[in-house]
C-alpha cells in the first residue's frame, strides 16, 4: 500500500485493500516517521467483518498511548520494551494473543512454548502451553527483564490515562513553538495535526536534517534523524519538562541562525 502524501495512511484505502486473497493484516498502530496513530479499532472490526485475522506493531504506541486490545478484540500484537517502556537496547519483546486464540498450536515452536508443568520433562512431543506462552521460544534474557519490572511498575503507578495527557502537552507546545519560531527555517512538520491521531513524537523534515541533528547532539539534545531528511523528536512524559522543549526549540533555532549545522557533514552517522 502507497502513501498518497508520502507520510501517512488513509485508513479507508487500507479497509478498501482487505480484498478475498487476504488472511492477515499486520499493521503498525503508530506510524514509526509520522507518528500518525492509525485506528486499531475501526481496522479491527473491518478486518473481522472479511473474516481476516489482524495484528498490530506497538513498537511506538507501547507506553506512549492507552491500549485496548482486548475490547478491541485485536487478534494479536507485538511490540519491543526499548523504546517508550524504558527496558534499554536488547530488551526482550512482547506478544499479546487474544484470548479466542488460547489454545492454538503456535506455528513456530520452541522448548518455551511448552507447559511449564512438564517443560523440564523433556518429552520428544510438544505439550504447548494453552495461552499466550505457547508462543514463547526460548529462555527470557533475565538481566533484560529486570529494568522492565521497575518501568512498568511506574507506568502502573501513573496510569497510560495521565501520561498520554501530559506526552499530547508536550507535543501540542513543541508543534507550537516550532510553527512560531522556527517559521523561517524550511522546517516542514509531517505528523497529523489532530491530537487522536498524533503519536508521541515529532517528525520534522529539512534538507539539512543529518547536519542538524549532529549539531544538537553537540549541544546534549539526542534527537533521531530519519534518512533522507527527517529529525524525529520524543519528548518523554515521564522524565522530560516542558522547560526542556522550550530549550530544546531554542538550540535548534540557534542552530539555524547560527548556520552552526555547516560545521558538520550532511550524512548519518552509523548509528542515526
Ligand atoms: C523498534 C522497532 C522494532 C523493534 O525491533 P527489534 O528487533 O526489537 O529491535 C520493530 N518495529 C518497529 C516499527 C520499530 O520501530
Amino acid at each position: 500500500m502507497k502513501s498518497e502524501d508520502g507520510h501517512t495512511l488513509n485508513e479507508d484505502e487500507i479497509i478498501e485493500a482487505m480484498m478475498d486473497d487476504v488472511a492477515l493484516v499486520v499493521l503498525p498502530s503508530i506510524l514509526f516517521r509520522s507518528g500518525q496513530i492509525l485506528d486499531m479499532k475501526r481496522l479491527t472490526e473491518a478486518a473481522h467483518k472479511r473474516n481476516i485475522l489482524i495484528g498490530f506493531d506497538l513498537c511506538h504506541s507501547i507506553g506512549s498511548i492507552p491500549h485496548q486490545l482486548h475490547d478491541w478484540d485485536v487478534d494479536f500484537a507485538f511490540w519491543c520494551n526499548y523504546k517508550h517502556l524504558n527496558g534499554g537496547p536488547g530488551s526482550v519483546g512482547a506478544l499479546y494473543v487474544n484470548t479466542r486464540h488460547f489454545g492454538n498450536e503456535p506455528g513456530l515452536a520452541g522448548w518455551f512454548s511448552s507447559k511449564k508443568e512438564s517443560q523440564f520433562d523433556m518429552k520428544h512431543d510438544l505439550v504447548h502451553e494453552t495461552n499466550a506462552r505457547a508462543f514463547q521460544m526460548g529462555t527470557p534474557h533475565v538481566l533484560s527483564l529486570a529494568p522492565i519490572i521497575g518501568s512498568l511498575s511506574m507506568f502502573n503507578e501513573i496510569g497510560m490515562a495521565k501520561i498520554r495527557k501530559k506526552s499530547l502537552r508536550l507535543t501540542s507546545y513543541m508543534l507550537e513553538l516550532i510553527d512560531y519560531e522556527l517559521k523561517d527555517y524550511q522546517f516542514k512538520v509531517r505528523n497529523p495535526m489532530e491530537e487522536e491521531s498524533r503519536g508521541a513524537h515529532i517528525f520534522l523534515e529539512h534538507p539539512e536534517a543529518a547536519r542538524i541533528c549532529k549539531a544538537l547532539k553537540a549541544k546534549q539534545i539526542v534527537p533521531d534523524f530519519r534518512s533522507p531528511n527527517g529529525i524525529r523528536m520524543a519528548p518523554v512524559a515521564l522524565y522530560n519538562t516542558f522547560e526542556e522543549v522550550w530549550l530544546t526549540v531554542k538550540m535548534l533555532k540557534e542552530t539555524m541562525e547560527n548556520e552552526e549545522y555547516k560545521q558538520f557533514e550532511n550524512k548519518r552517522g552509523v548509528i542515526a
